[in-house]
């Protein structure tokens, strides 16, 4: 079996609704987002998937999506409210979701599938240096 992986890092705001603990306030990470490619057979190329290209469509979308804006939950009213004039629209919401390492990789999962056709093995989201949250798949 071979396995590809690239990584890109980006930062983002957030905070989590009805959470007892430091992340309910407004705040940021540098995460580090891997995209984890395997297959059994290659490509006439000789590869599983181009890293160029990989990387190329996973950081556009980032950078398009999630770099440098606010990750809100879609119930978070006030947030958007208040960051909506500021911000320049650049706020992501998931729906009725907090804005986790964990939703964060899974939505990211999703979109490799949308932009590269291709299901990742897994993605694996950094919060900080020393946690990280996965999705290997499902929905
Ligand atoms: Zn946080």
């Amino acid at each position: 079996m071979y396995l590809v992986r690239i990584e890109t890092t980006f930062d983002s705001g957030h905070r989590l609704l009805d959470y007892d603990g430091k992340c309910a306030f407004p705040h940021g990470h540098t995460y580090r987002a891997e995209v984890f490619l395997e297959s059994d057979t290659l490509d006439p190329q000789g590869l599983v998937f181009d890293f160029t290209e990989l990387k190329h469509r996973v950081k556009a979308w980032i950078d398009d999506n999630w770099d440098h804006s606010f990750l809100v939950n879609s119930r978070d009213t006030e947030l958007i409210e208040g960051l909506t004039p500021a911000s320049k629209g650049r706020i992501y919401q998931f729906h009725e979701e907090n804005p986790s390492c964990e939703v964060l990789s899974r939505e990211l999962y999703n979109k490799v599938v949308e932009l590269c056709g291709v299901s990742p093995v897994k993605v694996r989201m950094w919060e900080s240096l020393d946690q990280y949250a996965e999705f290997s798949g499902g929905q």
